[in-house]
Order: C-alpha cells, then sequence, then structure tokens
C-alpha cells in the first residue's frame, strides 16, 4: 500500500511528476496491502507453466497435422515423441504440485521478502536498474544452482529418493521444466532466492525475475533447439540442446548441470563429455 492518497501527493514526495509507469502502478496499487501484491507471485507462476509450453504443444500440434518438417528438423530427439494426454498428464502434476507447495510456501514467505528489503514504493526503478539487478540474480541463481545440481548427482541417495523424478524425461519438454519431486522445489528455490536477498529491488523487478527465470527453464526444455531464439545472442548461454544432453544422458549424467550459462561446467570440467560429443558430431558432418 502506497502511503500516499493522490497522484498530486505522490509526485510532490517525489519532486517530480510521475512518469506513465508510475501513474499505473499508483492506481493499480495506492490501495492494496502489500501482502495482495506479493501474491502476485503465484498468479505469475501458474500463468506462464500454462501458456509457454501450450506455445510449444501448439506449434508441435499444428507442424504435425501440416506435416511440416520446418520445425520437426529442430526436434533435438526427434525419435521421441508425446502424445497430447501424456503432456496434460505432466501439466496437471505440475501444476498440483504449485498448488500443494509453492503456493502454500508463497502465502507463508511474504514477511521474509518484506524483511529483506523487496519494495512496492514509488519511485519505480529504472530500466538499467531493473537489468543490471537481473543480471546479478541470473548469474547468483546459475552459480549456486550449479553446485545444488551436482550435489543432486554426487549423492546417490538424493538422486534415487529426489532428483530423478526430474530425470524421468529423458527428452524434456516444456511442461517438465517444473517436474520435479516437492523436496527439489523447496531447494530450487533457494538459488532463485538467493539474487534477490542480496540485491534486493522493487517488486516489479522480483515479478520479472521469477517471469524470466520461468520462460528460460521451459525454453531450455523444450527439446527444441531453434536458430532464431533471441537467447542465441546471450554470451555463455547453455539452451536447450546443452540441457537435452543432461537429460539424454539420464541417471549417469555426471555433465551440463548448469541452469542457465555454460561458464561452470567450463571452469570445474563437467563438460567434457559434451564437447567431446560435439566435436565429434562436427567432424563427422564435415567427413
Ligand atoms: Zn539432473
Ligand atoms: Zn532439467
Amino acid at each position: 500500500m502506497l502511503p500516499y492518497k493522490t497522484i498530486d501527493e505522490a509526485s510532490a514526495a517525489l519532486g517530480r511528476p510521475l512518469t506513465a509507469l508510475e501513474t499505473l502502478w499508483f492506481n493499480y496499487s495506492a490501495t492494496k496491502s502489500d501482502y495482495f501484491i506479493y501474491c502476485h507471485n503465484i498468479l505469475i507462476i501458474l500463468l506462464i507453466f500454462t501458456c509457454a509450453p501450450a506455445l510449444y504443444v501448439l506449434l508441435e500440434h499444428l507442424s504435425s497435422l501440416a506435416d511440416n518438417n520446418k520445425i520437426q528438423k529442430y526436434k533435438i530427439q526427434p525419435k521421441v515423441k508425446f502424445s497430447l494426454s501424456e503432456k496434460f498428464r505432466c501439466y496437471r502434476d505440475v501444476m498440483r504440485m504449485f498448488i500443494l507447495v509453492v503456493g502454500p510456501l508463497q502465502l507463508l514467505s511474504h514477511s521474509s521478502v518484506k524483511m529483506i528489503g523487496i519494495r512496492t514504493s514509488l519511485p519505480l526503478p529504472s530500466l538499467g536498474e531493473i537489468a543490471a539487478q537481473l543480471l546479478v540474480y541470473f548469474m547468483i541463481e546459475d552459480y549456486t544452482g550449479y553446485w545444488l545440481h551436482r550435489f543432486l548427482h554426487c549423492n546417490k541417495w538424493v538422486y534415487e529418493k529426489i532428483h530423478r523424478v526430474h530425470h524421468e524425461y529423458t527428452a524434456p519438454i516444456g511442461h517438465a521444466a517444473p517436474y520435479v519431486h516437492g523436496a527439489e522445489v523447496l531447494l530450487d528455490g533457494i538459488p532463485s532466492f538467493l539474487g534477490p536477498a542480496m540485491a534486493p529491488g522493487h517488486m516489479i523487478t522480483f515479478w520479472l525475475w521469477i517471469a524470466l527465470r520461468q520462460i528460460e527453464a521451459i525454453e531450455t526444455h523444450s527439446g527444441y533447439d531453434f536458430p532464431w531464439t533471441p537467447t542465441k545472442w546471450i554470451p555463455f548461454y547453455g539452451g536447450a540442446e546443452y540441457h537435452d544432453y543432461h537429460h539424454y544422458v539420464g541417471v549417469q549424467s555426471q555433465s551440463n548441470f548448469a541452469s542457465v550459462f555454460t561458464y561452470c561446467d567450463y571452469i570445474y570440467g563437467t563438460d567434457k563429455v559434451f564437447l567431446q560429443l560435439v566435436l565429434f558430431l562436427y567432424v563427422e558432418f564435415l567427413f
């Protein structure tokens, strides 16, 4: 809830007129409690995991109806096919886990979000501030997530009891990005929360972080490696093919642990087998 009753009052406090976005934010949030605003998180998560993977399903379905090889040639594991009902089952299971585990956690975690200093107040952050914070969040999440993921594979008991669920899909699909054991949802939340905790920003930045991180995970698990995806322009970005290999190898996988970038696997030598395979395929392609 904002401490101003009118836009004029808010402008006077800021010492300048509100921007168009700040006016929108004022009109939406001025009378709503911080708790209510924070609870939008779960809606954002549910919305993204309903819409983003559905785009891949639609694309795949339409291309198969038209027998269109323009899309299918970018499928990373073309021999593996899932029916619509199998995809829906994955979506249903993920949604159930979101509602039973993530939802209650969101409802209970508002005090920690408030404590670390995520604000809903005016002024809104600049685009530069948002971009810098998102970059920091991605870097922190990637580095800590790398070690968490490596731990989930290195400890046999933890792998069998927890991480094996995520590896049920040896050829991942968008819906399977958050297809994990309930305990892993809680563990995965730690690297995601560390960035905002270390460099707290505005609630809008926090929402953008949640949205972009989920979209990135869905793209990485989509099973398609499209050459036109904008993420191809991001240096050291792993992408779908990189993480698909991790799933393809399955239980034995000791490679490609990083969730977003490739530098951790390079530094700690956990991409050697993958790079050898890429080199082998490239040489085979040439000759
Ligand atoms: Zn794994
Ligand atoms: Zn995965």
